[in-house]
């Protein structure tokens, strides 16, 4: 679409060129509560043309290997513990798109990416996707996180997935920019929500990277930074933003539709480019 028009609600599926999504997924919890991460992602609803299909990333299918969803109904997989039974009885029944499963196959290389009935959609994507299409009409696939690869071999591959973007395709990637638990939860249990200097710093530093296009500042962060390994003690959460990083181009606009951290050290920051 050449006009900065919002096709909010619109039930037509666009067929032009689609922006690329980013969303921190945080909490399970953010399904059920009407706060301002799950108001958020609704809100996402009105800035995204409608699109064919999604192409979507979880930090919760971080596995040996580049898999893809190809089932025609891909099940909702309640990949979590101790939380209350509500959130296990919510479905999210969008249905799958074997085809498009397929193309992305063949885009990643046919020795490198396998297709699988063995997953769904996981919580990093459905949490989100209730929120924004509730009546789960879209059809949605899911690429695994190679945990073998590099940093920068992660953006390589969300550059190759840049074409399913003027197929109408919404790339859609879940993790958090800020993701250290072990904070969140001492947080949790001394009764505070302090944001740690490195966390808003890391934060920032991300949000500049991405501002001015900066590739090579953004896979600087992590994990050779000291904020970087503090942010992430882990790399999962951190990944799926280098691929909607790598299937972005410097003619996108960049904005963050929501921002802010939750438990102290959660960056909830979404990010949407073009
Ligand atoms: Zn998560």
């Amino acid at each position: 679409m050449g006009e900065n028009m919002v096709q909010e609600n619109s039930l037509e599926p666009s067929r032009g060129r689609m922006p690329v999504l980013y969303v921190g997924h945080g909490s399970p919890m953010n399904v059920i509560e009407d706060n301002p991460w799950s108001r958020g992602y609704a809100r996402l609803r009105g800035l995204v043309p409608r699109p064919q299909a999604i192409l979507a990333i979880s930090a919760h299918w971080y596995v040996n290997g580049n898999y893809l969803t190809a089932n025609a109904r891909p099940p909702t997989i309640h990949d979590f513990g101790g939380f209350p039974q509500a959130l296990y009885d919510i479905e999210y029944p969008a249905p799958g798109d074997p085809a498009l499963a397929e193309q992305v196959r063949n885009l990643l290389g046919k020795e490198r990416a396998r297709l699988s009935e063995d997953w769904g959609l996981d919580h990093g994507i459905w949490t989100v996707l209730h929120w924004m299409y509730p009546e789960a009409t879209v059809p949605v696939v899911q690429l695994s996180i190679d945990r073998r690869l590099s940093v920068r071999e992660h953006y390589a591959i969300g550059r190759s997935l840049a074409v399913l973007r003027d197929q109408g395709v919404l790339i859609l990637a879940s993790g958090n920019i800020v993701h250290n638990l072990r904070d969140a939860f001492a947080q949790m249990q001394s009764g505070t929500a302090i944001t740690p200097v490195w966390a808003s710093q890391f934060d920032q530093a991300v949000k500049q990277a991405l501002l001015t296009h900066d590739s090579e500042a953004l896979l600087s962060l992590y994990p050779d930074t000291a904020d970087g390994q503090l942010a992430h003690p882990t790399p999962e959460h951190w990944l799926p933003l280098l691929y909607v990083a790598g299937a972005a181009d410097p003619r996108d606009s960049v904005s963050f539709p929501t921002e802010g951290f939750d438990l102290g050290s959660l960056s909830m920051r979404n990010v949407l480019f073009g």
